[in-house]
């Protein structure tokens, strides 16, 4: 999927087709100018991802191939050399597919992986330095994961998994889902999707989350599970890689498919039409600091703000839900 714009689209009859997911979602929700600048202009910072970001996505990055590996069969053991072989290229960069851009000659990157999957690190160290995570520690918790999972129960069947269904629809518009799943497997209780989460500290979960809403309806359950991986030096294994249940009534899934979802696809309809994307004042400042444009854009006169852009964003690849994000 493209941007906002291409995801809409009018069909026979005036109705609008809508594709979605949670982190268009969730970015309109949060900011609808954030959304424009992010989804619409495709703009990333110059500066790149977070240092959270970026260690979180070391793990995804092990997880992903240390049960990709499982799937295909092998043991735990022989499953973590995988994971660790995709992590340490995650940190090491790939040059052959970072800015990779197509033309008509070569289509695909020659070694093979999608453009952009292992762009590098940017903001992380190898070793920790006060809040800094460190890529060595990143690897060595991964390990410490594998053997706090060691005598794991649960099988997984899929792993890192696009999934859309039309999940709305009535006389002005017709919403495609897309949820991307980190994990699904059978946890002797049932088939449920699991998200990754890495933390500095162990917070509670807010199911107020367009993601696990998404996945549990997409997946015809009403559970989701998070698969923390805690980064804190003093908690021993048990304690920081913890598996915890989100769990759902029906009611609140129907009212999110039925009014949430819907309510905020208008909304972005709306938007794209009439060319205004307004701030939301509220989410400039978040858990991890301010927003990247309240400090270089909005914040800025109006007029200096083209500029602004220019100097600290640079238009990066199209969203698609499969792009890694947190
Ligand atoms: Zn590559």
């Amino acid at each position: 999927m493209a941007d906002f714009t291409e995801n809409v689209e009018k069909v026979a009859g005036g109705k609008t087709n809508v594709v979605m997911d949670a982190t268009i979602l969730t970015a309109l929700m949060t900011c609808p100018r954030k959304a424009d600048f992010n989804f619409n202009l495709h703009l990333q910072p110059v500066k790149g991802k977070s240092n959270s970001l970026e260690c979180g996505s070391i793990v995804h990055k092990f997880l992903e191939y240390f049960y990709k590996a499982q799937i295909q069969g092998l043991d735990r053991v022989k499953a973590a050399p995988f994971g660790f072989a995709a992590a340490e290229l995650y940190i090491k960069g790939c040059p052959a597919c970072t800015e990779f851009v197509p033309t008509e000659e070569i289509k695909k990157p020659e070694c093979g992986h999608p453009p952009n999957e292992y762009p590098g690190l940017k903001n992380t160290p190898k070793d920790s330095e006060g809040h800094i995570i460190g890529w060595q520690y990143a690897l060595d918790s991964c390990d410490e994961y594998t053997k706090r999972w060691y005598n794991d129960s649960w099988v997984p069947l899929e792993v890192e998994v696009v999934k859309g269904e039309v999940l709305y629809e009535d006389d002005e518009i017709r919403i495609l889902w897309k949820a991307k799943l980190d994990w699904v497997g059978d946890t002797n209780d049932g088939i449920f999707p699991m998200d990754h989460k890495t933390m500095k500290q162990n917070r509670l979960t807010n199911s107020m989350n367009n993601q696990f809403m998404g996945q549990c309806i997409i997946m015809r359950t009403r559970k989701v599970w998070i698969n923390k991986f805690g980064w804190q030096k003093t908690l021993k294994p048990e304690e920081k890689f913890i598996r915890a249940p989100v769990n759902y009534t029906a009611e609140r899934l129907i009212e999110w498919q039925s009014e949430t979802l819907p309510y905020w696809a208008k909304m972005m309809i709306m938007f794209n039409e009439s060319g205004h994307f307004p701030p939301n004042f509220s989410n400039c400042e978040g858990k991890y600091g301010n927003c990247l444009f309240y400090e270089h854009v909005c914040s800025n006169n109006p007029d200096m703000r083209e500029t602004e852009l220019k100097n600290h964003f640079y238009v990066g690849p199209e969203w698609n839900p499969t792009n890694d994000e947190e």
